[in-house]
This record gives C-alpha cells, structure tokens and sequence, in this order.
C-alpha cells in the first residue's frame, strides 16, 4: 500500500529470531497512523494481564504513511507498550531523526519481545538485522551511547534510540531517548526496554516509500510546509520555542506553579521563560526532519555547577522542574533538564514527582530522615539537581522518588 513499505519487523529478544511480515492492509487503511497501528497491534498481541516489565510485555514502535516524507513535523515515530507507571496502554511520541530512518530501513513498524539473557543493542541497516552484545554500554549515559554506536557502526548518519542509567535501573518514569535528547518520554518507555535487557537501536537506511502521485504529494506538502513555516505563532515557536507559554500563560493562570497550588505567578513564570532563554542562553539550533517550524532549542551555559552546551528544555520540562518546584533559575532548571536527558528520565513526570515530596516535605509527611538528609524545600535549586541525579542513577532517596 502506498505511504508503507507494508512490513513489519518482529524480534525476538529471548530467542534471537528476526523475521520479516506482512503487514495487514486493512490495519493500514482502518489505523491510519502509528498510533493507531501499534494500539491495534497490542491490542491483538497483549493480553490485558501482561505485567508490563514481565517477560510476555512487548514494545511496538510505529510510522505513519508520511513519516519519512517531505511533508514538514512528519518525522515523528510511536513506541506503544503497556506502561509499568500505569499499569495501562500507553502511547508515546518523539521527534528528531529517529523515526524517519527507520522507516528508511524498510519497515514500518519494530515488534520487541522476550527477554535478552545480556545486554544487548540492536543494529538495523537496509533491512539487515543484527543483535550485538552491549555489556560494554552498561551504565553509559543516553549521549555517550550514541556517540560510541555510531563510532562502532562507523557511521556518524545512523540514528541511535538507547535507555541511559535511569532505564537499566528501573526507574518507573524512564525515558528512551533519540537523536540527542528527543525522547519517547512518558509512561516509563525506558523501564520496559531497560527490562528486556535491550540498550539500543540502531538504524540506517536508503528505501524511500512509494507514494501514489510523488509529484502532486511533492507540490501539496511544499504548500503546506509553506503554510505551517509563515504564521505569528510559527515565528514566536521559532524565536522562543514552546518555553514561550510561560512568557504568556500565566496570565491567565494556565501554569503549573508550586505543585497546583498556586493559580499564576507571574515573576517565576518570566524568568523561566521563552525570552529569557533566547536572551541568555540560546545558541543556533536545528529542526526534526523536514520540519519547517524548527522549535528545538540548544543552549549553552558557561556557570560551572550547570555547564552545559546541549538541547534545552521545552516548556512542560520547565513546568515540571521549575514553577513546580519554585525553582526559578534558568541555568538550574536547563541543567536539571540536561541531566534527565543523559540519565534517561521523563522531565515532566521527575519534576512533579520532585514537587509532590517538597509539599509532603513541607507538610511534614515526610522528613530528612526519609529524604538521606535532604531538605526539599520549595526552589532549592541545589536540592533539585542533586535529586535529578539520584534519581537517574536509583540511589537512596532518588530510587524512592
Ligand atoms: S521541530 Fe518542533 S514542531 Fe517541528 S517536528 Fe520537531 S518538535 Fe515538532
């Protein structure tokens, strides 16, 4: 079917078998979308009882009929799975360059299963599929995985998704991370493929899609791409990325402040904001494949305890690190930001859950002697940071949280 090299790519962790399927057509056609394709596939697949890190669990990352195409924001690939947070169906979403050359591999959809008796990382070029031992990645973090992978493949184009410590340890909230920093991030994608003992995947690939009528598909994605690339809020998400909602929303009291306690305020909401970034901090950035918005922020800070020079946080990032927690520096919450992404851990879910153990702190529920000695008090930045890195690696009161 046109938009889909209509094949799926099953493999098997516990038994090391790889095979190719055909996809069902009218799953194509019905489910349009990785969405809707890897609920269907899970619903078919899974029974309700799975537990989610359990051996039976299975991951199914999805393409769309345009993923891989010109048309602008399209890059964007599904890992659906059954998520050890909830308990229930969960379906996450990311950016970048990841989901674009996998389905240049000549899939469109990745089945996980089974258990891998090491670590190990996958390799997938051109429809070639190996699975590699990656005990020597045991414990690296998300960006030093993908510059060793690509130094192994010898190949600085191939696209690395990989768990970094967060994910080997468990922790419920992690992350997969691709392309520096973009992330599949909510519901714990990382602690399923941490479970299965799988570190990475890598992809490469060259097979372009068929399309029906590549040329009129050429001229209206060109339209579009010119119509999403030109309007007000287009030039504001390109000036100041998504951090421009805390420039604006919390006018009308649409920004979580102090864990949902606080309706607006307006002078933390400002100095974490869009423009504050773009003034300080902001350095030239790129866009997700084919995307003619280009909100991808990259900063670089030059204050010692938050040195960094890397992707900055999105807005619901600097909700949950920063007006969550009364935190309103900047460098603190990018750096807090930065090490959730090496770590592997959600931003949102690890910055409401830092928030929630200040109000307990706060209110008594809990105490140094729970915390390790910590004092969680509302907008320690110090604090902050120092759980962002317990978390990420699961000790002490970090593997509670
Ligand atoms: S650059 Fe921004 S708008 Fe474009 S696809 Fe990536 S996340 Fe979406």
């Amino acid at each position: 079917m046109n938009g889909y090299h209509g094949k799926l790519l099953r493999i098997n962790l516990s038994t090391r078998l790889v095979s190719e399927e055909t996809l069902n057509p009218t799953y194509l056609r019905d489910y349009i979308g990785g969405s809707g394709l890897g609920l269907r596939l899970m619903y078919d697949e899974v029974p309700p009882e799975t537990d989610p890190l359990s051996i039976e669990a299975k991951i199914f990352i999805t393409t769309g009929p345009v993923t891989a195409t010109s048309m602008g924001t399209a890059g964007r690939y599904q890992v659906v799975f059954k998520s050890p947070l909830t308990g229930i169906l969960c379906d996450s979403s990311s950016g970048g360059h990841w989901g674009s050359e996998f389905k240049q591999t000549g899939y469109d959809v990745l089945v996980i299963e089974g258990k891998a008796t090491e670590p190990v990382y996958i390799n997938i070029k051109d429809g070639n599929t190996e699975i590699r031992s990656a005990s020597h990645l045991t414990g690296k973090d998300t960006y030093e995985t993908q510059n060793l992978l690509q130094a192994e493949v010898a190949d600085d184009m191939a696209r690395v998704l990989c768990i970094g410590p967060g994910g080997e340890t468990g922790a419920l909230f992690s992350c997969m991370v691709n392309d520096t920093g973009r992330a599949p991030a909510r519901g714990g994608p990382g602690a399923v493929m941490g479970s299965k003992n799988l570190k990475a995947i890598v992809v490469r690939g060259t097979k372009k899609v068929e399309l029906a009528d590549p040329d009129g598909f050429k001229r209206y994605a060109l339209e579009i791409n010119k119509r999403n690339g030109r309007g007000d809020e287009t030039k504001m998400l390109r000036i100041f990325g998504t951090p421009e909602v805390m420039d604006n929303n919390w006018q009308v009291g649409d920004i979580p402040v102090k864990n949902w306690s606080v309706g607006s305020y307006e002078k933390i909401c400002v100095s974490l904001g869009g423009k504050k970034m773009y003034d300080t901090m902001l350095v030239p950035h790129n866009a997700c494949h084919f995307c003619p918005i280009a909100c991808s922020r990259w900063v670089k800070i030059e204050t010692q305890a938050y040195k960094m020079d890397g992707p900055g946080p999105e807005y619901e990032s600097i909700g949950a690190l920063g007006s969550m927690t009364m935190v309103d520096d900047l460098e603190a919450v990018s750096y807090a930001n930065h090490l959730c992404n090496i770590y592997g851990i959600d931003t949102i879910s690890c910055g409401s859950s830092i928030a929630f153990a200040m109000e307990c702190y706060e209110k008594g529920l809990i105490t140094k002697e729970d915390t390790g000695g910590l004092e969680l008090t509302w907008g320690n930045a110090q604090v902050l940071i120092q759980l962002v890195e317990m978390i990420g690696k699961g000790e002490g009161f970090g593997k509670f949280v």
